[in-house]
């Protein structure tokens, strides 16, 4: 069996919340736990992505997590690695696995043909799919639509086609699954208009360059899994030499979110709930970690790591909220 490597990939757009810590906490046991490694990858791919990386680091640290080192750096940023990605993206395009797109949000949702949830965007239905030859006769295209419109131009976007057979993987937490692409998502963004890649994309070709093979994050992410491993498959028949050989999927366990008092999940909007906003309010890293591991099903008397297993956790999400702080 391939030794254990786990990864901790927080978003420096916002400061760690009380559910993300508990997130980053599980990731850390069940690495761990198996003895396995556990790497920091800063996932930093939006514009102004990293302006509150210092604070991310002295929370994790302030949290009492650990990290190894990958490659000879202490973590890794995706903002540097750019220049894999595009190889990467350049080598598909090639393949016709990756094409260039210049839809809106508005041209899709007219062109949708299944009713979509208010909440849920609409399957891409493959408008650009074969539609220019290359991304330069896309880009012309944008233009001369930009100069009818009177409106500057937008740049083009690269989308992954997706298979049409269902994509399944079997979820630690939530047991098997079976997602339908094409009805669920439609091929895939891999590049934003804005030239940026796309995180769909930079999660896996760095989960796959890094060897991880145990992917624990929150459950808001178990639906984009599938899309995830549609990458995977691309990659694997890309075969690119740019990436070590393929060693097999990643376990995933996706893991209850933590609500606010609202019984909504904790967010951006839950600011008192912020790490740094708690370590402020006099709350000690040794209280914070208690409540975490209670809420994980640990006795929080015995070794953490050693007692720690998927069976402890209780499966719905738990709550935090201004009793618990009374508590501390
Ligand atoms: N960076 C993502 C987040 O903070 C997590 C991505 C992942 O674990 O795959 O939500």
């Amino acid at each position: 069996m391939l030794p254990v490597v786990g990864r901790l990939a927080p978003s420096p757009t916002g400061l760690l919340h009380v559910g993300n810590a508990r997130s980053l906490l599980l990731a850390w046991l069940a690495a761990r736990h198996a003895g396995g490694k556990i790497y920091l990858r800063i996932e930093d791919l939006l514009p102004d992505g990293d302006q509150h990386l210092p604070a991310l680091l002295a929370d994790l640290r302030w949290l009492g997590l650990d990290w190894d080192a990958w490659q000879d750096h202490d973590f890794v940023r995706q903002s540097a690695r750019s220049p894999l990605y595009d190889a990467l993206l350049t080598a598909l395009q090639a393949r016709g696995e990756v094409y260039p797109c210049v839809c809106t949000r508005k041209d899709i949702d007219l062109a949708a043909r299944a009713p979509h949830a208010e909440d849920k965007a609409a399957a891409y239905p493959g408008t650009c799919r074969d539609r220019f030859a290359s991304e330069a006769d896309a880009l012309a295209f944008e233009r001369a639509r930009a100069q009818a419109e009177q409106r500057p131009p937008l740049g083009v976007a690269l989308r992954l086609r997706v298979p049409t057979a269902p994509v399944r993987f079997s979820d630690v937490l939530h047991g098997p699954q079976v997602i339908s692409l094409p009805e669920d998502s439609g091929d895939i963004v891999v590049r934003r208009k804005d030239g940026g890649v796309a995180y769909m994309f930079a999660v896996v070709v760095d989960d796959w360059a890094m060897g991880v093979t145990q992917v624990v994050r929150g459950d808001d992410l178990l639906e984009v899994t599938g899309q995830q491993l549609a990458v995977y498959a691309a990659l694997q028949r890309l075969d690119s030499p740019l990436l070590p050989p393929f060693a097999g999927l990643p376990h995933y366990a996706h893991v209850p979110l933590v609500l606010g008092d609202d019984g909504r999940r904790l967010a951006k909007r839950n600011q008192s709930l912020h790490i740094g906003a708690l370590r402020r309010q006099g709350i000690a890293a040794w209280q914070l970690r208690q409540w975490l591991a209670q809420s994980i099903g640990l006795e929080t008397d015995r070794d953490w790591v050693a007692q720690f297993s998927w069976q402890r956790l209780p499966r719905a999400p738990v709550q935090f909220t201004a009793f618990e702080l009374n508590l501390f």
